[in-house]
C-alpha cells in the first residue's frame, strides 16, 4: 500500500498492533537500489509487517545542496518496496511533514560535529528531526539503517538511547557495485568518466585497510596513503579523510581501539562518501 499522510500510517500501524504484529521501518530518501534492498530485506526477515519512508527531506540539505536535483521516481520505488516485501510506503510531501511555524529541533551535540557533520552544518539536525518524527509515527519495534552512513547511524543510536525512544536501531553493511563502488542513488550524477573516476574512494579505503592489517597504527600516515591515492586520480578532490572512535567519533591519533575510516570525496560535482571500521577485537 502507498499512502502520503500520517493519518494512514497511523491508522494501519494501530490495526497491526491490534492484531499483535511486530513492525520493521526503513527510512529512505527514494531511488531505490540494492542498498536499500538489503535493509527492507533484513527488515522482513525480522518482522511481521514492513513500512519504507520513501522522502526527500528538506532539512537536511544545505543551501547549495542538491535537494531540488535529487533523483525522484516514486512508481518505480513502490514497486520495488512491493517486490523486496515491504507491506506499506509512505510517500509524504514535506507540507505533511512540517509546519510552516514549526520551532523544535533536534541535535545530537558532538557526535555531529566532525566528519560530514563539519562539511554540511545543518544535514544532522535535519535527520535527527525527521527521523525523530518518522519514529514517532510509525511506532516501529525495530529501525534499519545502513553502515553506508556511519555517522548518521551512530548519531540515530545516540539520539534514540538519549531521548528513551522505544526502538531498536540496526545498523546493516554497505552494499557494493561489483567494482567496489558503495551504492548510492547519487551514482546517477556521475558521467563515463567519473563513474571510473568513483573508484578511487573504495579503493584508497582497500589499501588503508591493507596497511592496517600489516600493522600501520599511526593515523596520520594512514590518512597519507588515502590522500595520495585520491591526489593521484585528476577528477577527484578529498573532501575529508578522517579517522575517529567507531563510538565517540572523536579523532585518534593512533589505532588503539575499533576506529570508523571515512572519506568524502567530489567526483566532479557530486560529493560521495565512503567509509570501513577497523575493528581490533
Ligand atoms: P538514503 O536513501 O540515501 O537516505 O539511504 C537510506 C538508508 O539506506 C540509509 O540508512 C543508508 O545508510 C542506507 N544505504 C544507502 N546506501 C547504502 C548502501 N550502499 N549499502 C547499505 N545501506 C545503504
Amino acid at each position: 500500500m502507498l499512502v502520503n499522510t500520517i493519518k494512514e500510517v497511523r491508522e494501519q500501524v494501530k490495526a497491526w498492533r491490534k492484531e499483535g504484529l511486530s513492525i520493521g521501518y526503513v527510512p529512505t530518501m527514494g531511488f531505490l537500489h540494492e542498498g536499500h534492498k538489503s535493509l527492507i530485506e533484513k527488515a522482513v526477515s525480522e518482522n511481521d509487517r514492513v513500512v519504507v519512508s520513501v522522502f526527500v527531506n528538506p532539512t537536511q540539505f544545505g543551501p547549495n545542496e542538491d535537494f531540488e536535483d535529487y533523483p525522484r521516481d516514486i512508481e518505480k520505488d513502490y514497486a520495488f518496496c512491493t517486490e523486496a516485501g515491504a507491506n506499506l510506503v509512505f510517500n509524504p510531501e514535506p507540507e505533511e511533514m512540517y509546519f510552516p511555524d514549526k520551532c523544535t529541533t533536534v541535535n545530537v551535540e558532538g557526535l555531529s560535529k566532525g566528519l560530514c557533520g563539519a562539511k554540511r552544518p545543518v544535514h544532522f539536525g535535519g535527520v535527527c528531526l525527521v527521523v525523530s518524527k518518522f519514529l514517532n509515527i510509525v511506532t516501529p519495534d525495530r529501525a534499519y539503517f545502513g553502515e553506508k552512513d556511519a555517522q548518521q547511524l551512530a548519531i540515530i543510536k545516540r539520539m534514540v538511547r538519549d531521548l528513551s525512544i522505544d526502538v531498536e536501531i540496526i545498523g546493516c553493511p554497505i552494499v557494493r557495485e561489483n567494482d567496489g563502488l558503495a551504492k548510492s542513488s547519487r551514482n546517477t550524477y556521475l558521467s563515463e568518466d567519473e563513474r571510473k573516476a568513483a573508484l578511487v574512494l573504495s579503493r584508497s579505503l582497500k589499501k588503508a585497510n591493507e596497511a592496517m592489517e600489516n600493522g600501520l597504527r599511526c593515523t596520520k600516515e594512514i590518512k597519507n596513503i588515502i590522500e595520495s591515492e585520491i591526489n593521484a586520480e585528476p577528477l577527484a578532490k578529498a573532501d575529508y579523510i578522517e579517522i575517529v572512535d567507531s563510538e565517540t567519533l572523536q579523532p585518534v591519533e593512533s589505532v588503539e581501539k575499533n576506529v570508523l575510516v571515512a572519506i568524502a570525496v567530489f567526483i566532479g560535482k557530486t560529493r560521495l562518501i565512503d567509509n570501513f571500521t577497523f575493528r581490533l577485537n
